[in-house]
């Protein structure tokens, strides 16, 4: 087994990851809270550590890979009040919502999704060993989390104390003992349709803690890889971390990896990309491969612009791609092809370096090309199956003349760009020379018209 090293927040180094038994590996990633539909940006989480799960089973380990939806939180009561629906109802169609986006994505998925709505026993019974232990108090139907009973608060975003602010603005705050606490459950409130029974009485969990118990009720503790964006490393993680290592005295995971932000440059994007940071519009514009093209192009660390260049470039990859595709027969790879096939898998081993990878796929791609036509291509679909983009291999083309091709690579750019009176005239002018193209789930298809 190749060694497979992450950047861990915590420690802030590249370190190796070593599972709790060998062999099988745990991955905890804060999903989204389910208030409207999800945008680019919280798609981004979904898609890394998908992927990183995938590459782990590749590399032979068991992966269990845990992605929770919040569909309690403050949120929720807001975004249910502005649209004047119930709040739960408002959470079970925005969860339904989510579960459809993302399967849009194509990579499956994750093995459990909890809710924090079915998980109240296991959270109720954390915050309870919590106030047993000293490291949190009740007040009128709260409790809060109390930051200085912790001595290592602080580890994982690496704060100053005195520099942190919970988030929790005025709520709560003549009832804290130290501005710093932060709530592990909040007294249910005018205005709030939900609320489970609990020693405090009516109320509801705060969202730091559901993560806690949620993963731990599927993972246990010191599980292998908490995961989740560089926007959730304080309060929310630092507060997971905080509350399970004081209750239970054991670290919640080993690793904490983020990823970066997606970002909207104003000044770099036309409207019509603004207008499609929903993933569902997102992937009706672009299709999931292009997407889950751009999303491999950038390292998971890096914050990531959404903009129209980085999507051609990503389509235009894609097309690379399915072209040589067609070159390409079944069966083994030829000599060349192992030093690129290790270099790829060897980029995702050091800190999961998904552009190297890739450019390590396109090289291959390059080569195979240049080679002329009897090339084998196993190893270039072992290499994208671990991105679930091996469907591309799969596309037949037919055998249509290269300014078929041309046409319905100015047709991608034209959706792309949402500039769908162009895509309509292309697809005039292909089926003018006889050829249909169809929209799959795993792109263009051409089809010789009879
Ligand atoms: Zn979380």
């Amino acid at each position: 087994m190749r060694t497979i090293s992450l950047h861990d927040t915590r420690t802030g180094e590249i370190r190796a990851l070593e599972p709790r038994e060998p062999g099988r590996v745990g991955i905890y990633a804060c999903g989204p809270t389910v208030y409207g539909r999800i945008h680019v940006g919280n798609a981004r989480p979904f898609v890394v550590f998908s992927l990183l799960a995938r590459f782990l089973e590749h590399e032979g380990y068991d992966v269990t890979f845990v992605a929770n939806i919040t569909d309690v939180n403050d949120k929720i009561y807001a975004a249910a009040g502005a649209a004047g629906v119930g709040s739960e109802q408002l959470a079970r169609e925005m969860s339904d919502a989510y579960i459809a986006d993302t399967d849009g994505l194509g990579l499956g998925r994750p093995d459990s999704e909890p809710l924090a709505s079915e998980t109240m026993p296991p959270i109720i019974s954390l915050i309870e060993e919590l106030v047993n232990d000293g490291h949190a108090y009740a007040v009128d139907g709260d409790v809060y989390f109390s930051v200085r009973s912790y001595p290592d608060y602080g580890e994982l975003s690496h704060r100053n104390i005195d520099d942190m602010d919970q988030g929790e603005g005025v709520e709560g705050a003549e009832r804290k003992r130290d501005p710093l606490d932060f709530a592990l459950w909040k007294a249910q409130k005018p205005g709030e349709d939900t609320a489970w029974d609990s020693p405090w009485g009516r109320g509801r969990p705060g969202w730091h803690i559901e993560c806690s118990a949620m993963a731990e009720q599927l993972l246990g503790v010191d599980f292998e890889i908490h995961g989740g964006g560089t926007d959730l490393i304080f309060p929310h993680h630092e507060n997971e971390a905080a509350q399970t290592r004081a209750a239970r005295g054991e670290p919640l995971a080993r690793l904490w990896v983020h990823n970066g932000m997606v970002r909207l440059d104003s000044d770099k994007m036309s409207k019509s990309v603004g207008n499609i940071f929903v993933l569902r519009d997102a992937l009706e514009s672009y299709g999931r491969d292009a997407l889950i093209m751009y999303f491999c192009s950038g390292h998971y660390r890096q914050p990531v612009e959404f903009d129209d260049e980085r999507l051609e470039q990503a389509a235009a990859g894609v097309q690379r791609i399915r072209e040589a595709a067609r070159r390409l027969q079944p069966g083994p790879s030829p000599a060349w092809s192992p030093p690129l096939r290790e270099r790829f898998f060897a980029a995702l081993a050091d800190d999961f370096n998904t552009p190297a990878a890739l450019a390590a796929a396109f090289e291959w791609v390059r080569d195979a090309n240049r080679a002329g036509d009897a090339v084998g291509g196993a190893d270039l679909r072992e290499m994208l199956g671990v991105f679930a983009l091996d469907n591309l291999l799969d596309v037949q083309q037919a055998e249509a003349p290269d300014e078929i091709r041309a046409l319905v690579a100015a047709r991608e750019v034209a959706r792309g760009g949402r500039d769908f009176a162009e895509a309509d005239r292309i697809r005039g002018e292909l089926k003018a020379r006889g050829w249909e193209v169809r929209d799959g789930p795993d792109g263009p298809e051409l089809l010789a018209l009879p």
